[in-house]
C-alpha cells in the first residue's frame, strides 16, 4: 500500500463502528478525500482532536482498497477554537465547509483553487478583523466562480451591456439590463450589486463601505444564487450515476 502526504482542511466527520471516524478533507494536491481515522473516538487517541471540522492539518495517508487510512496528523492551524465561541463566525465557517464539500463533486480530483480559497477564507474569518458575513459572501462568490458559475455584476449577463443594472436574474447568471430581464427578476439596489462585485474581485475597501441594508440584500442574493446551482448539481447527479 502506498503512503502519501498532503495538507488539508477537515470538512466533516462521521462515526464508523465503535471508535473510528470517516474524515472528509479538502486537500491541497489530492482534492477532496474521505479517509478512515482509526481509534480517534478513544480518549487516548494520538490525533483524534486534530481531525475535527475546521482543522487545517498536515496528514499522511495510506492507500486503502476502498477508503484511505490516516496514519499521521499534525495541526497547522486549529481554526475550530476561534469559531466555537463566536456564533457568527461559527455559522459562516460551517457554510464555507459545506460549500467546499458540495462544489468538489469528484473525490481525488485536484481542486487547488477551491482549497486555497477555503484556507484563505478560514484564516480571514479567524483573524476577526473582517465582518463574518462579508467574508462568507466573498468566499461563496469566488467558490462559485472557480466552479465555473461566476455571476456577472457589472455587465448584463445576457447581452454584455456594461453598467450597473437594476435587475438580477439567477438563471441568467447575474445582473441583467432592462431589455434582457426575464419575468420574475429581482430588482436589488445598485449599491447591493456594487457590493457583490467588490466582494467577487476582493475590493475590501469598497465592500466595507456598504451599509447594513445592502449587505443583507447582497447575502440574500448570494444564498439564492448558490442554492440554485447546488440544486441543479444535485438534480443532474443521480441521472449521471444511473446512466
Ligand atoms: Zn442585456
Amino acid at each position: 500500500m502506498g503512503l502519501y502526504r498532503d495538507e488539508g482542511v477537515v470538512l466533516r466527520t462521521q462515526k464508523l463502528g465503535e471508535a473510528d471516524r470517516i474524515v472528509t478533507l479538502l486537500t491541497h494536491r489530492h482534492g477532496r478525500i474521505r479517509a478512515v481515522a482509526k481509534g480517534v473516538r478513544r480518549i487516548t487517541s494520538r490525533f483524534g482532536a486534530r481531525l475535527e471540522p475546521f482543522s487545517h492539518v498536515d496528514v499522511q495517508l495510506a492507500e486503502g482498497r476502498s477508503l484511505d487510512v490516516v496514519t499521521q496528523a499534525e495541526t497547522l492551524a486549529p481554526y475550530a477554537g476561534s469559531f466555537v465561541a463566536d456564533y457568527a463566525r461559527y455559522t459562516s465557517g460551517t457554510a464555507m465547509l459545506e460549500t467546499a464539500d458540495r462544489l468538489t463533486a469528484e473525490e481525488k480530483q485536484p481542486a487547488v483553487q477551491q482549497y486555497l480559497l477555503l484556507v484563505g477564507g478560514l484564516r480571514t474569518l479567524a483573524g476577526g478583523v473582517r465582518d463574518p458575513g462579508l467574508v462568507l459572501d466573498a468566499f461563496l462568490l469566488r467558490s462559485l466562480a472557480v466552479a465555473g458559475y461566476a455571476p456577472s455584476f457589472d455587465l448584463c449577463a445576457r447581452c454584455g451591456l456594461p453598467g450597473l443594472h437594476r435587475f438580477f436574474a439567477i438563471a441568467a447568471g447575474g445582473a441583467v439590463c432592462a431589455d434582457c430581464r426575464p419575468a420574475g427578476s429581482a430588482s436589488p439596489a445598485a449599491d447591493t450589486l456594487a457590493l457583490l462585485g467588490a466582494l467577487l474581485t476582493g475590493d475590501w475597501a469598497a465592500a466595507e463601505r456598504a451599509d447594513l441594508r445592502h449587505r443583507r440584500e447582497g447575502s440574500g442574493l448570494v444564498a439564492a444564487y448558490l442554492q440554485w446551482h447546488l440544486e441543479r448539481g444535485l438534480r443532474s447527479l443521480p441521472l449521471v450515476e444511473r446512466a
